[in-house]
């Protein structure tokens, strides 16, 4: 349906090397809803966010995103879709290490001229950091931050151009117990706030109370 936040109808994706297959039947996520994908390592949970996102591109099927068939755009468009309206936290980050912290946080506006790099997007930037308890690391080169401290960059990025899908590829992996609170806390309030939509990997099953519902990657083979 147009007016979900994510649509994936009768998937099929496999990388070429190798006899990995994820197989999704049916996944709905309505604007504003918040769930959580569980799986074993292995399984596919995060090429699940990388086909949501329009990183990966399906064998068969399609991937509505935002209500636009991202299975349908070709790399340029698709490329320009995902830096514009999807949040991704990738699990290993993705920070470029010889850039700050802010300046990492405001990739996405070098990346696309879509995006307008104003004041705004400062402020918001400076404040995304500021809530995450990096209010004073906006300077520090990114290989100098801690791996928390670097996860926690990550999810600044996502943020920062207000998507109305956000993912999160295990978003508190590598965080102690009050700062994995504070992620969770912050994804689900900008979420609410914007209006987004929110997918969150995540192995703590202490967690998932937090979201609406919850799925095993498995179980969406159908
Ligand atoms: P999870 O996030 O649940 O641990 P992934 O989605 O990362 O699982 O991976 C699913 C399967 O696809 C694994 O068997 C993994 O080895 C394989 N895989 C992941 N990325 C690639 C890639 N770029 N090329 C080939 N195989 C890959
Ligand atoms: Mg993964």
């Amino acid at each position: 349906m147009a007016d979900r936040a994510i649509h994936f109808d009768n998937v099929r994706f496999g990388y070429g090397d190798g006899d990995f297959m994820l197989r999704i039947a049916k996944l709905e996520l309505g604007r504003g809803e918040r769930a959580a994908v569980i799986g074993p390592s292995g399984s596919g949970k995060t090429t699940l966010l990388h086909l949501a996102a329009g990183i990966a591109v399906p064998e068969e099927g399609a991937v509505r995103t935002c209500g636009v068939e991202i299975s349908g755009l070709d790399d340029a468009a698709r490329r320009r879709f995902r830096i514009r309206r999807v949040g991704l936290v990738f699990q290993e980050f993705e920070l470029l290490d010889h850039l700050s912290a802010l300046d990492n946080v405001l990739l996405p506006y070098r990346l696309t001229r879509a995006l307008r790099l104003d004041d705004a997007a400062r402020a918001r930037a400076e404040s995304l950091l500021q809530r995450t308890g990096l209010g004073g690391k906006g300077s520090r080169r990114a290989d100098r931050l801690s791996q928390g401290e670097r996860q926690r960059v990550a999810v600044c990025r996502a943020l920062v151009v207000e998507p109305e899908v956000l993912l999160a590829d295990e978003p508190t992996g590598n965080l102690d117990t009050d700062n994995k609170g504070r992620i969770l806390d912050l994804l689900l309030g900008c979420a609410d706030e914007a209006g987004a939509a929110l997918l969150v990997v995540t192995h703590d099953r202490d967690l998932l109370p937090r979201f609406e519902r919850s799925f095993d990657v498995r179980e969406l083979s159908g």
